[in-house]
């Protein structure tokens, strides 16, 4: 059992800097790069800022669906609802836990499900009406794949994805996910998506080809961000 002053003592402990090492594909290989406390507490005050422009707020519910090795932007969702004050559950977006996503759906009733994965709708097909059970809720960020799949059936979807070691999230204007310029560098060649590390990243990462098509916009989004926005081929070719 845990005693008080063995608390108090492991508290004065120093923390190693590094909270993740994030390890992501690109078409040369795997890539690894780090990931520090400080800039997760960045990336978590951004998505939070987010969020709370999708209108989520304290005492509502939301359903977070990610995979266990995404800790990097989980993390930082997980923190975000936390300061929001919105109750959560955890499913995971691989296709065989798409019952959780049901069960949470039934009796938590969130207000919003963030991170949905083509696989859980895949999951989900057989045995609920998608449509039915996704168009009241307020707030539906989706991964690139399961997006045209969501408003095919009249859910306002927006896009929610990893890009790299970045998190890209959409804004209620639907022009573009949103990826952060303090920390992050996107850009495109060949209608390719890339990204870099921006000057503050403790783990340099020069500007990495990711294998996924798409193009980058820059200039004001109508939401008032000068953030750039990322759109994906997976998600404007379909809808
Ligand atoms: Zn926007």
């Amino acid at each position: 059992m845990a005693r008080a002053d063995t608390l108090a003592r492991a508290r004065t402990l120093d923390r190693p800097e590094l909270a993740y090492l994030v390890r992501f594909p690109t078409p040369s290989g795997t890539r690894d790069t780090e990931l520090t406390w400080a800039e997760l507490a960045r990336d978590t005050d951004w998505f939070t800022a987010r969020l709370r422009e999708h209108g989520l707020s304290a005492g509502q519910r939301a359903l977070l669906t990610m995979s266990g090795f995404e800790g990097f932007w989980g993390h930082a969702a997980i923190g975000a609802l936390r300061e929001l004050k919105v109750t959560y559950g955890i499913a995971e977006a691989m296709g065989w836990d798409h019952r959780r996503t049901s069960v949470f759906h039934r009796e938590l009733r969130p207000h919003a499900v963030i991170g949905l994965s083509a696989e859980t709708l895949e999951g989900l097909a057989g045995a609920a009406d998608v449509g039915e059970m996704l168009r009241p809720m307020s707030v539906v960020l989706a991964r690139p794949a399961a997006v045209p799949v969501l408003r095919a059936v009249g859910v306002s979807a927006c896009v929610l994805s990893p890009l790299g070691p970045a998190l890209a999230v959409e804004c209620r204007e639907r022009s573009g996910a949103h990826v952060n310029a303090a920390e992050w560098r996107v850009g495109e060649r060949d209608g390719q998506l890339s990204v870099g590390a921006g000057e503050g990243r403790v783990s340099p990462l020069p500007e990495t080809p990711l294998g996924v098509a798409g193009r980058v916009v820059t200039g004001r989004c109508a939401c008032g961000s000068d953030d750039p926005r990322v759109l994906f081929d997976e998600v404007d070719q379909r809808s």
